[in-house]
């Protein structure tokens, strides 16, 4: 018998395990289950919509899926459909590559106010993720405070920043395309806690906020060191001194018909969220990096906004029955591996770093240990999945179901644009069987 293999996600890091795995010499058979019915994860609800080229990787996935060692299973949500436990008893070996779809806490006074949001939930809002729908960002105001120096930050100060024609070929819902038509954002304000040298962007994405048509980039030059004084990896050096040589390209950059402006400030962490329900302003304190740290100064001002971004990393989510390491945002394991016959993968085990392909050489050793660690299979896998979940009731859909929506999807896209996006689940399945349900809204 070949060994089962369930892999619950569908993002990067689970596809990535499946090609690793339907390449191995060892006899298996490998069924990705996911929550939602759409497969790819973070490639879908994560990556900035205006970054299309790469969402170009779902090819090579969609390969995958059509190997004939692998299974899909959409729309089955381990706690509601079954239980971990459940699953363990059905495969010979469970791989959690659930991701990290969860926001950090900001952790400050003030963080549950109206109008404070973690990137999470707001790259969600516009990347049509149906968990985020209905977050209705209120955005007929002046001013954002974007706190943190990552590239998530800078994909959230971007889609604002954009006007509807650079935005017109994306992927967008048609409620964030309207939001974001109606916003009135003059100003954007991205805060580090630490310096420039300390920022964690990618150039190419750094680089990319100096060519937006509306909107100006602006720094303090005295904000910007004269040299890195760190001990170094070449590599590392390149990078950040490719940054701080974009941000003083920034400084002289002529305003020309730009009106909106994006502010990087350095040194500047977050202490309170101000105003009554809804945010009005954000308290930060002056900081200096000492030893890499940063440390406050106690001199403190405030920035008025209305609305607060907080894009300070993500975290997995626990699973009942996982082992999870709270302080980490991650699952408790040892190279990957939680307990017999219990793997962990991409960024439930690793936390959230790193690009896309990052996620590959997980899925390499998972291969390598699972090849060592199982003779022939014992459990039976997908028939015996599917009849426990028609015993349940729950609705599955196969990756042809999902092709199916995504052509459906792709039809009906505007002019220009890739698709149009299905928003709600019932919507998705509803393509699946046209006549039994009236047709939902699309967006
Ligand atoms: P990230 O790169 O880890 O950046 C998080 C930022 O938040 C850092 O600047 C960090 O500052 C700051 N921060 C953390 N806790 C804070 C706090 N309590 N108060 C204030 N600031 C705080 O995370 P990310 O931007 O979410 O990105 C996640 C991963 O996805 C990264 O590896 C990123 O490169 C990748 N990604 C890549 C692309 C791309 O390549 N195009 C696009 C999007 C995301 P400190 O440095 O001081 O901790």
């Amino acid at each position: 018998m070949p060994v089962t293999i369930a892999i619950v996600g569908a993002g990067p890091s689970g596809f990535y395990a499946a090609e690793a795995l339907a390449k191995s010499a060892s006899d298996c058979r490998i069924d990705i289950i996911e929550r939602l019915p759409a497969p790819y994860g973070l490639i879908r609800y994560g990556v900035a919509p205006d970054h299309e080229k790469t969402k170009n990787v779902t090819r090579s996935f969609d390969r995958t899926a059509g190997h004939e060692r692998v299974g899909y299973y959409g729309n089955v949500e381990i706690g509601r459909d079954l239980t971990l436990d459940e699953l363990r008893g059905l495969y010979d070996a469970v791989v959690i590559a659930t991701g990290a779809p969860l926001d950090r806490a900001l952790g400050v006074p003030g963080d549950d106010k109206i109008g404070v949001f973690g990137a999470a939930a707001f790259v969600g809002w516009y990347n049509g993720h149906p968990d985020f729908r209905d977050l209705a960002p209120d955005l007929s105001i002046g001013s954002v405070a974007i706190i943190g120096n990552g590239n998530v930050a800078l994909d959230v100060a971007r889609i604002l920043a954009k006007t509807p024609e650079e935005l017109a070929t994306t992927d967008l819902p048609d409620y964030a395309v309207a939001a974001l038509r109606a916003a009135s954002v003059a100003e954007l304000h991205v805060f580090g806690r630490r310096g420039p040298v300390e920022a964690k962007w990618a150039n190419v994405e750094l680089r990319e906020m100096g060519g937006l048509a509306d909107c100006l980039p602006v720094i303090d030059p005295a904000q910007l060191p004269e040299r890195i004084v760190y001990d170094l990896s070449e590599r590392d050096r390149r990078l950040r001194e490719k940054n701080l040589a974009t941000l003083r390209d920034f400084a002289g950059v002529e305003a020309g018909t730009r009106r909106k402006r994006l502010y990087f400030s350095f040194y500047a962490k977050p202490l309170e969220v101000l105003g009554g329900e809804r945010v009005e302003a954000l308290r930060l304190e002056r900081t200096r990096v000492e030893a890499g740290r940063a440390v406050g100064t106690g001199e403190t001002f405030e920035v008025p906004c209305g609305l607060v971004v907080s894009s300070i990393g993500y975290c997995a989510e626990p699973i009942e029955g996982l082992p999870f390491d709270e302080g980490a945002g991650a699952v408790i394991n040892r190279d990957g591996r939680v307990a017999e016959g219990l793997y962990v993968i991409g960024w439930a085990k690793r936390g959230p770093i790193g690009v896309i392909s990052s996620n590959k050489p997980d899925g390499v050793t998972l291969a390598r240990q699972i090849a060592g660690d199982f003779g022939p299979g014992k459990k039976p896998g997908g028939p015996a999945l599917e009849k426990l979940l028609a015993g349940r009731g729950a609705r599955w859909i196969g990756f042809a179901d999902w092709k199916t929506i995504d052509a459906a999807e792709v039809a009906t896209a505007p002019p220009g644009a890739p698709r149009r996006k299905l928003i709600r689940v019932d919507d998705m399945l509803a393509v699946l069987e046209p006549t039994a349900r009236p047709p939902g809204e699309a967006g």
